[in-house]
Formats: structure tokens, C-alpha cells, sequence
């Protein structure tokens, strides 16, 4: 996973703040007036914390990379165009969104729906990981290159590590395409159906 340089003593402080939240609602209180990002804290309209199932542990969590415009907007994940199409393919692979968590790496709209930088993605890494300390979910869907080089390295390529579970801290971790690359590849592109198929496939893992 990534970790925070270092010499980044903002980083050190979302790490530090991060792990001492007790609970989701005490962590996503803390991120809210997260600044630890000078241009996107600036730029943002809400910090996208994410969503957790109701008073449990979820089957899986759902990462992926930022929060694009809609997200934004409404402080929600994945509701916009992508997420439509997750939630479509989630249901085609059998998968029910309402029993997973959905979160990002980052959790600010970069601007322009730029890829975030290193040290942007250095710095939310707090959030998530105490997300996942505490949603504790067995299986992560990872969302994207974004999303698969933080848990599985930053040297990852996704045609190399799709189609298989990865243990990673002790939680299967499956890395697959985004749901934007299957929208800008088109229905009958390649993103899609390996998209749908990584699906299917976490499905049968757990099932
Ligand atoms: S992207 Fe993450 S670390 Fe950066 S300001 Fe937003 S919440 Fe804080």
C-alpha cells in the first residue's frame, strides 16, 4: 500500500488523525475540513468520504480513484455516469452496492478530473486506510490503475494483475478496470467486459 513520505508533514498529520478516530462517523467528521491538499481543498466542493453499510462490516469495499464533478457536487461516490454503470454491472455480476463500502484513494475532486498527484494520493492515504482498519471488508475491488497501484504498488500494470485475488494485509484484492474507462471505450469495448467479468468473478468469490 502507499505510505506517506516521510518528509510530508501534512501527510503525517491526516496519518495521525486518521488512526486515532474510533469509529466511521468520528473519521469522516475528522476529513470533512480536511486542507491537507492546498489546491484541492480550495477547489472542492465537498470531501467524498465515502459510504459504509449501516452498522456492519461489509462483504467488500469498492475503491476508486477521485471524485469526478457529480461526486463532487452531492458528496457521494461513484453517482454520476460512473456510477451508474457500476451499479448496473454490479447487479449484472450479482454484487449488491448496499452491502459494500465505496471509497476513493483521494478523497477531493482534483480539478479538470486530473489524475491526482503522488503527493495528493500520499496525503489522503490516512483516510483510507484507517477506513479499512476499521470497515475491516474481506474483499477490496480496486477501481482503476489509481486504485491498483496503491494497494498492490506503484509499479503495477492492470493487465498483469487482473483476473485473480491478491492478498494484500490480509484481504483479497481484486484490481480491474474503472468504470469511466468502460464508458469511454464504449459498450462493446474491452473495459467493459473485463470489467463485468472481474465482477462476476469477485461474485463467485464470495459466494
Ligand atoms: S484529498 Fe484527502 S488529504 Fe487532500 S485535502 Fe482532500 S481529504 Fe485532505
Amino acid at each position: 500500500m502507499t505510505r506517506p513520505p516521510r518528509f510530508d508533514a501534512a501527510a503525517e498529520e491526516v496519518a495521525r488523525v486518521a488512526a486515532a478516530a474510533p469509529d466511521w462517523e468520528a473519521l469522516a467528521a475528522a476529513a470533512r475540513p480536511c486542507v491537507a491538499c492546498p489546491e484541492l481543498a480550495a477547489t472542492r466542493q465537498h470531501v467524498v468520504v465515502g459510504d459504509a453499510p449501516a452498522g456492519g462490516h461489509p462483504r467488500l469495499a469498492l475503491v476508486g480513484e477521485a471524485p469526478g464533478a457529480n461526486e463532487d457536487e452531492t458528496g457521494r461516490p461513484f453517482v454520476g455516469k460512473s456510477g451508474q454503470l457500476l451499479d448496473q454491472l454490479l447487479a449484472e455480476a450479482g454484487l449488491d452496492r448496499a452491502e459494500a463500502a465505496v471509497l476513493n484513494v483521494v478523497k477531493c475532486r482534483p480539478p479538470g478530473n486530473r489524475t491526482p498527484r503522488a503527493s495528493e494520493v500520499a496525503r489522503c492515504s490516512g483516510w483510507l486506510r484507517r477506513q479499512l482498519e476499521l470497515l475491516d471488508p474481506p474483499v477490496v475491488v480496486a477501481l482503476g490503475l489509481s486504485s491498483a497501484k496503491w494497494f498492490l504498488g506503484p509499479r503495477t500494470v492492470l493487465a498483469d494483475v487482473r483476473g485473480r485475488a491478491h492478498v494484500v494485509d490480509g484481504r483479497s484484492v481484486w484490481a480491474t478496470y474503472h468504470p469511466s474507462a468502460a464508458i469511454r471505450f464504449g459498450p462493446n469495448g474491452a473495459p467493459r467486459a473485463g470489467l463485468l467479468a472481474d465482477l462476476t468473478a469477485v461474485a463467485g468469490s464470495l459466494a
